[in-house]
């Protein structure tokens, strides 16, 4: 047990030799971990990491063997199979194992994928869950993921599947339709594809999108564009995934929620965005 790093008051679970902890980072701020997570971290014998873990996070544990299983962007390597395997192994070795991966482990983490896996070999898993970028990330822009004014429903959606390619079994009409707001992950290679059905499907080329990379690191960067033209903004800019794509008019309170640029001295763009003309809280 490393207890550099005090922890409240609480009857906090230990973390037993041959057990595998599955646990959210949070988008990358260090300061988006839970506790369960961090009470893991001081007891973990050896870390298996992605790449969107930061390494502030893994300092907290400097007792702990690192090994890194980043996976990114579709590439195959190292294998999802040998990932899980790996970590049954760990666990038959007696070590406390601790899989850390960014935001939520089951929001398009393959979280279920290897925690099946170690279940199915008799490993003991604990979940520990996370703040997954789409929620997260969208708040430290300013963006509410639900808002009262703007919808009653949210899809979390991938840009890519398994190949790697745009996913082929979504439904984008239905999803058009249905969903005042999309919150599409992995979505930078994919984003000439995924515009096109969206406006194919009916939603406005002028509905407001918003793009946020790196979210919640001291490296975000948010653009604000619309349906039509984020694939070129997109383009032009120097974005770089990770990156959330937000489409839906949420994106327009941003106007207003921009806390960061509040923080930083700078005047909300516009008190009002949505156009209500009476107080946020009135029906
Ligand atoms: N389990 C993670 C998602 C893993 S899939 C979660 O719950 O957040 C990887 C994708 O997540 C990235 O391609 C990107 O779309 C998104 N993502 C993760 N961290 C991010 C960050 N800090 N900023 C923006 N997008 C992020």
């Amino acid at each position: 047990m490393n207890d550099s790093i005090a922890l409240p008051p609480n009857d906090w679970p230990e973390l037993k030799p041959g057990w595998v902890w599955l646990c959210g980072a949070g988008p990358g701020d260090p300061g988006l971990l839970t506790l369960h997570g961090l009470n893991a971290l001081r007891q973990a014998d050896v870390i298996v990491f992605d790449a969107l873990v930061g390494d502030a996070i893994l300092d907290w544990a400097p007792q702990a063997e690192r090994i890194y299983a980043g996976k990114r962007g579709g590439k195959p390597s190292p294998k999802q199979r040998d990932i899980s395997l790996r970590l049954v192994e760990l666990a038959r070795a007696g070590k406390r194992v601790l899989r850390l991966k960014g935001g939520d482990p089951f929001v398009f983490g393959r979280g279920g994928e290897e925690a099946q896996t170690l279940v199915q070999h008799g490993v003991p898993v604990r979940i520990i869950p996370g703040i997954s970028a789409g929620i997260g990330g969208l708040a430290y822009a300013g963006i509410p993921v639900t808002h009262r004014d703007v919808n009653q429903s949210v899809t979390f959606v991938t840009g890519h599947d398994q190949t790697g390619e745009a996913p082929q079994n979504l439904d984008w009409q239905a999803i058009s339709k249905g969903s005042q707001v999309i919150v599409i992950y992995m979505g930078m290679k994919h984003i000439d594809r995924i515009v096109s059905e969206l406006m194919a499907a009916g939603r406005p080329g002028s509905e407001p999108v918003a793009v946020v990379t790196t979210a919640t690191t001291t490296d975000q960067q948010v653009l604000e564009t619309t349906l039509e033209d984020a694939a070129q903004d997109i383009a032009d800019s120097d974005l770089a995934p990770p990156a959330i794509i937000c489409v839906g008019r949420s994106v327009l309170m941003r106007q207003v929620l921009d806390w960061q640029a509040l923080a930083a001295g700078e005047a909300p763009r516009n008190l009002d965005p949505l156009g209500r003309g009476r107080p946020a809280e009135s029906a």
